[in-house]
């Protein structure tokens, strides 16, 4: 005998339920602050492996894929030939948030879990998709699980060390058992064919919904960038007090001479409506060899430029360079680049984000849009053609900390107009 429960107790339990998994995974990744789910480590692996757990408790199919992510899935849908993927990444930074990725991977499981407690309507195959290997911070390249399911990991990003062991991300994935020689090849280890979209809900990592008071917006693009993680200005050593600036090669003024001038241009894009954001945000002379009575002979920084804009990311990078030439002229230093890694912006699919606005629409009231500046794996599928689509949740504090801070009422929010979505398009 069933027992018969209100609309609201189901919802109720629905959400306590999020609000389970999520405290679950915090207290099993806990760290000195926050979490830490390192990519292909250990403990993302138990992250999955309880997840799975708790899918199966609810009649959740799961299945593991070639890169060893999770796929979850109705069992009416065991033999579907397309689908829609709900899908995000385990992965956080190091002592990071929770929400940062999990809360995707979350969402699609509610999506699952309120169909097959009979409370939505789910009659097209979803495949929720938990993803390891997303952040950059272990290995130096962001996306590298979704890479690897569309065949577009540089070689360079497979031989990648770890930041941790120095391992390369090929052996972590050989200790894992992943068969790597399809990923060298660059070949899909999933097939693309079958997915209609690909769909993620992700926390908003800056601080536009708190400020508008909106629980959640369908993102309309993400941000491209490129990203220097090793640069060098090179100069010439000698006394603070001896050498007169005539005859000096100070690094430090030219690469401050570097971000002021880049500076000025970020404002004169963004005077021309150009979409543009640049940070470095480490910056350093040799502190073993540093003194205040020293002109340095070397600063390293690194630089991270982003856009929504194929062209302004060009643009901005043969300015880069150029400017880094005039600059090392003039003063007598040498830039030093190092490796670039980068990420092309992408649009998500019109008829996707037309969708989730009148799902929000239906939910909410009101359907908001806007972009995304941080970089998410629905952009490394779009560029592999897959139509994308994306959700944003407000969080407070931003995101890669432990402050992150996003209601679950507002998570709800996000799932409620994912099922929505997926209900309309049936
Ligand atoms: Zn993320």
């Amino acid at each position: 005998m069933k027992h018969h429960r209100s609309e609201t107790t189901s919802t109720a339990d629905l959400s306590a339920k999020a609000a389970e998994l999520f405290e679950d995974i915090r207290a099993l990744s806990r760290d000195a602050a926050g979490v830490s789910r390192p990519a292909f480590s250990e403990i993302e692996t138990e992250t999955l492996d309880y997840l799975a757990k708790q899918a199966r408790a609810e009649g959740i199919c799961v299945e593991e894929d070639a890169g060893r992510n999770l796929l979850f899935y109705l069992p009416q849908h065991a033999s579907a030939k397309r689908f829609t993927v709900i899908g995000s990444h385990v992965d956080s930074v190091p002592m990071g948030g929770n929400y940062d990725g999990l809360a995707g991977v979350i969402a699609g499981l509610m999506v699952l879990i309120a169909a097959r407690r009979g409370l939505r309507d789910l009659s097209r195959p979803v495949r929720v998709l938990a993803m390891r290997g997303e952040e950059s911070a272990w290995f130096g390249a962001c996306y590298l699980g979704s890479k690897m399911l569309t065949g577009s990991l540089p070689e360079g990003e497979f031989n990648a060390a770890h930041k941790g062991d120095g391992r390369t991300l090929g052996a972590h994935l050989q200790a894992l058992g992943i068969n790597t020689a399809p990923i060298e090849a660059q070949e899909p280890i999933c097939d693309l064919s079958q997915i209609e979209a690909y769909l993620e809900l992700h926390i908003e990592q800056g601080p536009l919904l708190v400020e508008r008071n909106i629980p959640a917006a369908v993102v309309t693009g993400i941000r491209g960038n490129f990203r220097y993680r090793d640069s060098r200005c090179i100069g010439q050593a000698g006394h603070s007090g001896a050498v007169p600036r005539a005859y000096r090669h100070d690094p430090v003024l030219a690469f401050a001479e570097l971000m002021h001038r880049l500076d000025g241009t970020w404002q004169h894009l963004l005077n021309t409506g150009k979409d543009l954001v640049l940070t470095s945000g480490v910056v350093g002379t040799d502190p073993a060899r540093h003194a205040i009575a020293r002109i340095p002979d070397e600063i390293a920084f690194t630089l991270d430029i982003r856009s929504q804009d194929a062209g302004t990311l060009d643009q901005m990078r043969s300015y880069l360079k150029g400017e880094m030439a005039d600059i090392a002229r003039s003063r007598g230093v040498r830039f030093e680049l190092g490796a670039e890694v980068a990420v092309a912006p992408a649009l998500m699919d019109a008829d996707l984000v037309q969708g989730l606005e009148a799902a929000m629409a239906e939910v909410t009231g009101e359907a908001f849009s806007m972009a995304s500046g941080g970089g998410h794996d629905a952009a490394v599928f779009a560029q592999a053609g897959v139509p994308a689509g994306m959700v944003f949740v407000r969080n407070r504090n931003g995101s890669h900390n432990p402050e992150e801070a996003m209601e679950i009422a507002d998570f709800m929010v996000g799932v409620d107009i994912l099922s929505t979505y997926m209900e309309a398009a049936s």
